[in-house]
């Protein structure tokens, strides 16, 4: 399957980005301590989560679930509960890689004024980083749509495990947002969940593709923004749109952007500076040299 265009998506820009190093972002964070830190797919990868995009910024594996479908579509629900069957402990069981601990350790030392995170992996609070928004949602829980229940998503996996004997049959190959592919076949045999106070539609707490962010959500991080000194982006090419909007506010107001990634990202022509490496190194250089500031 090819994944749908997004709407939205502006050309990639010829990279002239200065060339930066250590020394120039420290310098940079140094001039502008309150960090709005906007991290994405790549600063989870080295925990063994895929990435949706390759270095260029195209689709790396099938269409992702759209939000639509699956609220209109039982059969969509089966296919993403039987693969989100596979997928789950792959997430579930991840752990921290250094660059969410450096990033941790930036918000102890008082640099990160706010973290907004794509990612729906909770590896930032399970480094133990305090303030994390997580734009995108957490595949931790799951939400009834009808009457707004939370459920665990271990409860859900240990349900559909009761439910669905022939879930031991599913082949595990794992896809970003916490899915495996899964054969048709076994996808039609699945017992779906539903919630067990109402009865209503259950899904996984994230935003999905076609979904939106809360407003609430997005003002609240408007507001934090117009108080930081800077915008620093870190592991995302910012092809979604919910995390585009923060580069265009911050070019709007004048607050100046960098960036820690290794491929190209949608705002490269908006970035004071760019250190195109690894993130998890650079990350934590950076804690060994700025000095405490609270
Ligand atoms: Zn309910």
């Amino acid at each position: 399957m090819r994944a749908a265009p997004l709407k939205n998506v502006e050309p990639f820009l010829a990279q002239d980005v200065p060339e930066a190093d250590i020394g120039d972002l420290q310098a940079f964070i140094a001039d502008h301590p309150k960090l709005f830190v906007i991290t994405g797919a790549g600063i989870s990868r080295a925990s063994g989560i895929p990435t949706y995009r390759d270095e260029v910024g195209t689709w790396k594996t099938n269409t992702p679930i759209q939000h639509g479908d699956f609220l209109q579509d039982p059969a969509i629900r089966q296919r993403y509960w039987a693969r989100s069957f596979g997928g789950w402990p792959n997430v579930g069981n991840a752990q921290p890689n250094q660059a969410h601990r450096a990033l941790a350790r930036l918000e102890k030392l008082g640099y990160i004024h706010t973290l907004v995170t794509q990612n729906i992996d909770r590896l930032h609070q399970k480094a133990g980083h305090k303030r994390v928004i997580d734009l995108h949602g957490r595949l931790d829980q799951v939400v009834c749509m009808d009457c707004g229940a939370l459920v665990p998503r271990d409860e859900i996996q240990q349900w559909l495990w009761q439910q669905n004997p022939h879930m031991d049959d599913i082949k595990i190959e794992l896809a970003p947002d916490g899915d495996a592919h899964v054969r048709d076949e076994l996808i039609r045999q699945v017992r779906v969940p539903s919630c067990q106070r109402c009865d209503g539609l259950l899904k996984p707490n994230v935003v999905f593709y076609g979904g939106s962010v809360g407003k609430e959500i997005v003002n609240y991080l408007c507001d934090k923004l117009r108080q930081a000194d800077a915008l620093l982006v870190i592991g995302t090419s910012l092809m979604v749109y919910s995390s585009f909007r923060f580069c265009k506010l911050a070019q709007q107001q004048d607050i100046p952007m960098v960036c820690i990634n290794q491929g190209l990202t949608r705002a490269d022509n908006l970035f004071t500076l760019k250190l195109a490496e690894d993130c998890a190194g650079v990350l934590t250089q950076l804690t060994e040299i700025l000095p405490h500031r609270i």
